[in-house]
C-alpha cells in the first residue's frame, strides 16, 4: 500500500515524505503507538517504496521486480523480525547482526522491521543497540512499539522517533472498511467506536460470534417474549450461548453498553441514529433510566468476569434482568 492510501496520521507521513523526497532518511526509526493504529502498514509502505526498482521518490510502481518480491513476501532485502514466544530474542538480532554484514542483493537498500520491540528483554535490547550505534550503510532498521517505555533509553535515543496517534472514528471506520470489506457498514463503524481509532484490532473481531449474538441479544428483547416464563426460557437459552464467547464475552458486552449510549445520547440530544443502527427503529422502547439501568447491568457483569466469577451465572444473571427485570421496563424504575 503506499503512503497516499493511508487513511491518517498525516504528521507521521508527512515527516517520512519529506525524508524519502530529500534522501535524508535515518538509518532506525522507532514507530511508537497504540496497537492498530497503523504502524505496521506504514513501516511496510515505507519498505515498499525503498525496495521499488523504479526511484524517484515516488510510490511503489507495483509491477517491477522489487515491487513484485514485496508483495509475494520473498524479496530477499526485506526481514521481518516478530516475537518468537513472549518477546524478541537475543538469537533473533544475532542472525540479524550477521544478515546485514552482508551488503543488500539488490537495489541497493534492505529494509527491517522489527514488530513489538517493545518485548524486546535487556540482552537483546543491547546487542541492537550494537547495530544501532554503527549502522551498516544501505539498511534501514524500523522498530515497532506499543509503548517506548520499556525498551533501553539508548536505544530510544539511536532512534528517529515518530509518534503515531489513534484516528478519528471516521477515519478508523474508514480504514475498516477499506481493509475488512466483510464487516457490514454498521459493524464498521462499531467497530471503529470499539477500537478507540485503532482499526487495527478490529481484524481479530470480527471471526468473533460476539457481533452476531449482540444483534441477535437486541432483536430478542426488542421482540418482547409472549409471556414471563418464555422471557426467563429465552433469557437462560442466551445466556448459554453467550458463556460460550469466552473471553470475547467482553467484546460483546461492550458492544452492548455502546448500542445502549448511543440511543441515551440521540435521545439527549434529539439526533436520530445513524441508519443501520442495530436500534434505528426502536429509539423510543426505553426511557433514559431503563437505558441507565441497562448499561449498569452491562458494567456490572463486566467487573464480575474480571473478578473470575462464572461465565454462565454472571451471562445468566444480566439476561434475566434485562429480559425479566427493572431494566425491561415497568419493573418500578
Ligand atoms: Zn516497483
Amino acid at each position: 500500500m503506499p503512503f497516499s492510501q493511508i487513511i491518517g496520521q498525516r504528521k507521521a507521513l508527512s515527516l517520512l515524505r519529506r525524508a524519502l523526497n530529500g534522501r535524508r532518511l535515518a538509518h532506525g526509526y522507532l514507530f511508537t503507538g497504540p496497537e492498530g493504529a497503523g504502524k505496521s502498514t506504514t513501516a511496510r509502505a515505507l519498505a515498499a517504496t525503498l525496495l521499488c526498482e523504479q526511484k524517484g521518490g515516488g510510490p511503489p510502481c507495483g509491477f517491477c521486480s522489487g515491487c513484485r518480491k514485496f508483495a509475494a513476501g520473498s524479496h530477499p532485502d526485506f526481514l521481518l523480525l516478530q516475537p518468537e514466544g513472549a518477546g524478541i530474542k537475543i538469537n533473533q538480532i544475532r542472525e540479524l547482526k550477521k544478515a546485514l554484514t552482508f551488503p543488500p542483493f539488490e537495489q541497493g537498500m534492505r529494509a527491517v522491521i522489527i514488530e513489538d520491540a517493545q518485548s524486546m528483554g535487556r540482552e537483546a535490547g543491547n546487542s541492537l543497540l550494537k547495530l544501532l550505534e554503527e549502522p551498516p550503510p544501505d539498511n534501514i532498521i524500523l522498530l515497532i512499539a506499543s509503548d517506548a517505555e520499556p525498551m533501553l533509553e539508548t536505544i530510544v535515543s539511536r532512534c528517529q522517533v515518530i509518534p503515531f496517534a489513534p484516528l478519528t472514528e471516521a477515519e478508523a471506520g474508514q480504514v475498516i472498511r477499506q481493509t475488512q470489506p466483510q464487516f457490514s457498514p454498521e459493524d464498521a463503524r462499531l467497530m471503529a467506536k470499539l477500537t478507540g481509532g485503532c482499526p487495527g484490532r478490529a481484524a481479530a473481531l470480527h471471526s468473533s460470534d460476539a457481533l452476531r449474538l449482540h444483534k441477535e441479544c437486541l432483536d430478542a428483547l426488542l421482540a418482547a417474549a409472549a409471556s414471563e416464563a418464555a422471557a426467563v426460557e429465552q433469557a437462560l437459552a442466551l445466556a448459554g450461548r453467550l458463556a460460550e464467547l469466552k473471553d470475547d464475552l467482553n467484546l460483546f458486552l461492550d458492544l452492548l453498553s455502546l448500542s445502549w449510549k448511543e440511543v441515551m445520547a440521540s435521545r439527549l440530544c434529539g439526533k436520530e441514529l445513524e441508519a443501520g443502527h442495530p436500534l434505528a427503529g426502536a429509539r423510543e422502547r426505553w426511557n433514559l433510566q431503563q437505558l441507565s439501568a441497562m448499561v449498569e447491568a452491562a458494567a456490572s457483569a463486566r467487573s464480575d468476569l474480571a473478578r473470575n466469577c462464572s461465565r454462565t451465572l454472571v451471562c445468566e444473571a444480566l439476561l434475566l434482568e434485562l429480559f425479566c427485570g427493572g431494566a425491561k421496563g415497568g419493573g418500578g424504575l
